[in-house]
């Protein structure tokens, strides 16, 4: 879970990269940076906090020159510390080199290991040195035949932002797992995971970079390289459910009427007699907002979130009960008190959240709480880049739907069904998404993983 920018040929570039990691700072909230370069000098500063927090006038106006790279971070892969910041810089023989990285690889660690056998010393837990260490130790000479052969050595996830001297650099791999639109705002060119950030700077969106292929900016403007033969594509479908900002337009579609898709679709399969639909604010808002047209049920807002609340909040000595929860939410009596109540959502993982809405909404005064999650039950981890509990954590690993429902002390719990998810494609489609988190199909081998890859291959046969 991560954000990433590059911009190219332009004289704010710095100033520029912030304002579209604030953009996506809804992509990661642990640590975010920026490298700017100026004729192959490097400037850069990363810090932990969210974007506000870490840049200042002061620190960007020292980021000189016309390119720069930034990333916001959750971390998937590697511990939450400083040193693990990126974008993750690199001084070589052939001069500085900078990488910015949203995904995960999955055959890091054996990557990694070999490495170290062979006498490279890693500075970092993350994945994303691994494919530095790949393109650093790669004899061609040209920085893209390093980039492309280098990616052919790590397996995974990966949306990709280089910077090398005065050149930018764009890679996706051939499943196209994490979105990268490319955009122009005047001589410049913007890469970023989605197209909100180009909306902010005034960028105009050209195309996406494609599944397996690689994009070289310069002075001169783009040059395409696929450097994969083509296969079967494995985008995130939770990118479409949860991640991405529904403002924005991924994999060739708008978030926001998909997400609300899932929701109408969600009505017609579990349909209950309510007075009122309610989101569980803002992931389970455009969801709520399709259930509530197609359920024709009146649309409210049931839950208040205070959007000032920051990571961390220092709790009084006398515990207060569900504090965690209360402090971002409080129910509104006045659109609850005696009412059925639909309540939207838009996926469960651990169950704890739910557990504490339907409670906070009994005691706001509903008097009847139908819990409807907007995506399949969230049965796998993740090993692709979004950050998800072991297999033991997820509820839905552990317990039946009913068991579910009982355990939050929901009077109805309603899942959307897994064909449901692809109301928006045609059935053959489905086939380029990645839906691993619900029905276990793995698409690339996880190296790392095997006991999962076996347990998995288990549960398709069973
Ligand atoms: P839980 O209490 O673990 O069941 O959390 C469920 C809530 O977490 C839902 O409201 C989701 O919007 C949100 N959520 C789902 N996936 C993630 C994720 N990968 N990281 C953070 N929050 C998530």
């Amino acid at each position: 879970m991560c954000g990433i920018v590059g911009i190219i040929n332009h004289p704010e570039a710095a100033n520029l990269a912030y304002l579209c990691l604030y953009a996506l700072q809804h992509r990661g909230q642990e640590s975010a940076g920026i490298v700017s370069s100026d004729g192959g000098k490097f400037y850069q500063h990363k810090a932990m906090g969210l974007v506000d927090e870490i840049f200042s006038e002061n620190n960007l106006s020292k980021l000189n020159g016309s390119n720069a790279i930034g990333h916001v971070r959750y971390s998937t892969s590697g511990s939450s510390v400083l040193g693990n910041a990126q974008p993750f810089v690199a001084n070589t023989l052939a001069g500085s080199i900078a990488i910015a990285h949203n995904g995960n690889l999955t055959n890091a660690m054996q990557r990694r290991l070999e490495m170290e056998q062979r006498g490279s010393i890693f500075q970092t837990t993350m994945d994303s040195e691994v494919i530095m260490h790949e393109v650093v130790s790669e004899k061609a000479e040209l920085i893209e035949d390093k980039i492309s052969h280098a990616l052919k050595r790590v397996e995974g996830a990966y949306s990709l932002v280089f910077l090398v001297n005065d050149e930018m650099i764009a890679a996706r791999d051939p499943k196209g797992f994490r979105p990268l639109v490319i955009g122009q705002l005047d001589k410049a060119y913007v890469v970023a995971s989605e197209t909100c950030a180009l909306d902010l700077i005034g960028a105009k969106f050209v195309r996406e970079v494609e599944p397996g292929e690689m994009v070289i900016f310069d002075k001169k403007g783009m040059k395409s390289f696929s450097h994969f033969t083509e296969e079967k594509k494995a985008h995130c479908i939770f990118e479409y459910i949860y991640f991405a900002r529904p403002d924005s337009s991924i994999y060739g579609r708008d978030v926001y009427p998909i997400r609300k898709g899932f929701g109408m679709q969600l009505a017609r399969e579990h349909p209950v007699k309510a007075d009122v639909v309610i989101p569980v604010p803002d992931s389970g808002t455009p969801a709520a907002i399709g259930y509530s047209e197609e359920a024709e049920i009146p649309f409210e807002l049931g839950l208040i979130r205070n959007h000032y609340v920051g990571r961390t909040f220092i709790e009084p000595k006398n515990e207060i009960r569900h504090f965690g929860v209360k402090i971002k939410l409080n129910p509104v009596r006045e659109v609850l008190q005696g009412k059925r109540v639909v309540v939207v959502d838009d996926s469960i993982v651990r169950g704890t959240t739910s557990k504490k809405i339907v409670e906070m909404l009994r005691r706001g005064g509903a008097k009847e709480v139908h819990l409807r999650i907007s995506a399949p039950p969230t049965r796998w981890p993740c090993f692709y880049g979004i950050d998800t509990p072991t297999r033991e954590e997820l509820i839905a690993s552990k317990m039946t739907i009913k068991e579910i429902c009982s355990c939050i002390g929901a009077d109805s719990l309603g899942y959307l069904s897994h064909d449901s998810l692809y109301w928006f494609e045609k059935l053959s489609k489905k086939e380029w998404f990645c839906d691993a988190c619900f029905s276990s199909n793995y698409p690339v081998a996880l190296t790392d993983n095997p006991d999962i890859m076996k347990e998995a291959a288990d549960a398709k046969i069973s």
